[in-house]
């Protein structure tokens, strides 16, 4: 192989390295941004929940006022009838406070159907409140798992460039700069074998002369139709004698 084919492979293999580690820290930064995402719209529910309960709350208290006006009105009507002499008046009298009673019991009945609201809110504000805090305590976790995995990231990513620049010295500006920009373009590997007479990068065949120029010559040969740079594998060492043997 190529001297110069030999350090562009090493060039390129940091290249990927990094690229690698951009993309796998792109994603790590992006499902944890989903995962917060998500937790903070299960606190919203959480939240409108226990707005709900307030509510039904509120809405209790103000029957227990009503219960409590209409109990005295019965009082203040059954010590008006102690005093009424008139039978007339008397019947009139037990008209309304029966009409009162009516209206306690039906008072009454809306504030056992309320509690039982409110009971069941509860509940189900129990319930998340502990599966959030149990998500809560797992997405910690996560968070600090994650940290340190983008940390390790962001050291790989360093040392390879160090790497890629120490590569990038050893090559000639020109060369240098046709793979820059290939690279640029493919987001990908730029130097691929042959594989089988066809471009390892694009995958349309390669005429034996384009082979042989790529085994024999010392320039840089191209693929016609993706222009990525060509080197022919060295053949493994001992292939021989083991198909053989
Ligand atoms: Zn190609």
């Amino acid at each position: 192989m190529q001297e110069t084919i030999r350090k562009l492979l090493q060039l390129q293999h940091y290249d990927l390295q990094i690229l690698g580690l951009n993309r796998r820290q792109e994603a790590l930064g992006n499902r944890l941004t989903a995962e917060r995402r998500e937790f903070d719209e299960q606190m919203r529910q959480l939240e409108a929940e226990r707005d709900r309960l307030q509510h039904l709350r509120a809405g209790l208290k103000e029957l227990e006022l009503e219960l409590e006006s209409r109990q005295e009105k019965r009082q203040q009507l059954e010590a008006q009838q102690a005093a009424i002499k008139r039978n007339v008046e008397y019947k009139a009298m037990m008209k309304e406070i029966l009409d009162v009673q009516a209206a306690i019991r039906l008072t009454e009945d809306k504030i056992l159907e309320k509690y039982e609201e409110i009971e069941q809110e509860k509940q189900q504000t129990t319930v998340r409140d502990n599966e959030l805090a149990e998500r809560r305590r797992q997405l910690d976790e996560r968070v600090a798992v994650v940290e340190a995995e983008l940390a390790e990231i962001r050291r790989q990513i360093e040392e390879a460039k160090r790497h890629r620049a120490e590569a990038e010295q050893l090559l000639d500006k020109g060369v240098l700069r046709l793979y820059r920009r290939i690279f640029e373009k493919k987001k990908g590997p730029v130097v691929v074998p042959i594989v089988n007479r066809s471009c390892g990068g694009c995958h349309l065949s390669v005429t034996p002369q384009t082979e042989n120029m790529t085994r024999h010559y010392e320039q840089i040969v191209q693929c016609e139709n993706c222009g990525r740079i060509f080197y022919v594998p060295d053949e493994p060492q001992g292939e021989s004698e083991e198909a053989a043997s």
